[in-house]
């Protein structure tokens, strides 16, 4: 498939439960169930702008798969966001929480907009707005929204007072990655990138690689992308070279420095024209001599059209689904060890499930703990992966479905669904 045409990322996503179902030899009704969501939401919202006039806009929220738990999963606020990317979105929640063996299911949401263009107030409308559609079909013991791609705490914080006010009491746990003083955990802001961090420890531990000093790109530059910098160099010792946003990249051979590259994207809006760095596209930066690639923007950055130019021993996905299932190959094929986007990116939501804990008992751990728990949480299922990647003779995105795919099945056929 080329890079022009368009890749559907639910399409993709049943294919790569299409190669787990056959390894695992599923039963076509297990199959077919795992295929689809369980359940969807198609909504429109209407908010009052602020010149007056009331725009209407287009909301999605899917619930996959519940059969291990109430579904979790994020709402992305995007100009280009499709039902199909929510579902793909959706069908890796799934995954994802199987995969960390928490006891959740999968979800995810989206409202067609753009945050950029939109006043503080005119967001809150339809945050509000977002909930008050869907009230009644989420909940702390139903499905549990949380950040995503250009929403943030203050929206999270939004969206739970909406839905404490429609059931009459306060309800933290309906929703994570909430202020903390709104019974947020300690630890959820950099928790995906940390999460990511745990487990490119573990791959150079199979691999026998030294991270003091390994070169590094990332692409992107928002809560994943910017903490994966900051936390790269201080829990790995990485060196890295470039960065970059949707404006481009930048590019240093020796290192760039977080706090400085920070300030400067704060200052100006992009980390683009960094003083001492050379500008690069985003294109090249995947591209780059580095021992470790970070993917931490949207999908499909990787396909058969630049996966034999990655160069990069270790790719680790703190985006979701950034690398499509022709590049799989082409990157198993060179030995390229990926870390794939439902494990290398599932920091956040073990958070968000601590989250969920700590509301339900309205108690709150310390931060020490939140990172105890959630390194004990990333290491068990890194090595169950790799160790069901290594047994299978697969790749190890492909080992992650074999290890998530058979616990969802399990669960369903316990329940006495299939
Ligand atoms: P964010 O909104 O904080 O940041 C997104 C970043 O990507 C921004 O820097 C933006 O400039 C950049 N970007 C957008 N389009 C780009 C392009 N075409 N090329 C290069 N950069 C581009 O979002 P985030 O929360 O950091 O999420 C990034 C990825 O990580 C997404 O795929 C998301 O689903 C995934 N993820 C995030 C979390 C989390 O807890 N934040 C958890 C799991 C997965």
């Amino acid at each position: 498939m080329g890079r022009n045409e368009e890749l559907n990322p639910f399409a993709i996503a049943q294919r790569q439960l299409d190669e787990a179902a056959e390894i695992l030899k599923l039963d076509p009704a297990t199959h077919e169930l795992l295929r689809w969501p369980m359940r969807e939401f198609h909504i429109r919202i209407p908010v009052r702008m602020d010149d007056g006039t009331v725009k209407v806009f287009e909301g999605f929220r899917v619930q996959y798969n519940d059969a291990r738990g109430p579904t979790k999963g994020g709402i992305r606020f995007h100009p280009k966001e499709t039902f199909d990317t929510v579902r793909a979105l959706a069908a890796w929640m799934t995954w994802k929480t199987a995969v960390m063996d928490i006891p959740l299911g999968g979800a995810k949401g989206g409202v067609i907009c753009n945050p950029k263009e939109m006043s503080e107030s005119e967001l809150e409308r339809l945050s509000r707005g977002y909930i008050r559609a869907l009230a009644h079909y989420i909940g702390p013991n139903v499905d549990v929204p949380a950040p995503d791609v250009y929403t943030n705490p203050q929206i999270m914080a939004w969206m739970m007072d909406e839905y404490s006010k429609i059931v009459g009491y306060n309800a933290p746990g309906v929703i994570t990655g909430k202020p903390l003083p709104l019974g947020g955990s300690a630890g959820r802001g950099d928790a995906t990138a940390r999460g990511g961090m745990y487990c490119i420890r573990e791959a150079a531990r199979v691999l026998g690689l030294e991270l003091k000093g390994a070169t590094t790109a990332i692409q992107g530059y928002g809560n994943a992308g910017s903490f994966a910098h900051k936390l790269g160099v201080e829990l790995l010792g990485l060196k890295v070279v470039a960065v970059s946003d949707s404006k481009g990249g930048i590019y240093n051979p020796n290192g760039l420095d977080y706090e400085k590259v920070f300030a400067h994207k704060r200052e100006t809006g992009s980390v683009i024209n960094f003083p001492g760095a050379e500008n690069i596209t985003n294109e090249e930066l995947l591209e780059l001599d580095v021992d470790v690639l970070i993917p931490a923007a949207l999908e499909n950055q990787i396909g058969d059209w630049n996966a034999d130019n990655v160069k990069a021993k270790i790719v680790a996905e703190l985006a979701n689904g950034p690398t499509t299932p022709e590049a799989d190959e082409i990157l198993f094929k060179k030995g390229v060890y990926v870390i794939p986007d439902f494990l290398c990116n599932a920091g956040g939501v073990t958070v968000s499930y601590f989250e969920q804990v700590q509301n339900f008992y309205l108690y709150a751990w310390d931060e020490k703990t939140v990172y105890e728990r959630l390194d004990k949480k990333m290491t068990a299922a890194f090595h169950a992966v790799h160790e069901a990647a290594q047994k299978y003779g697969i790749h190890n995105r492909l080992g992650a479905y074999v290890v998530a795919v058979s616990r969802v099945a399990e669960a369903m056929k316990l329940r006495g669904w299939v």
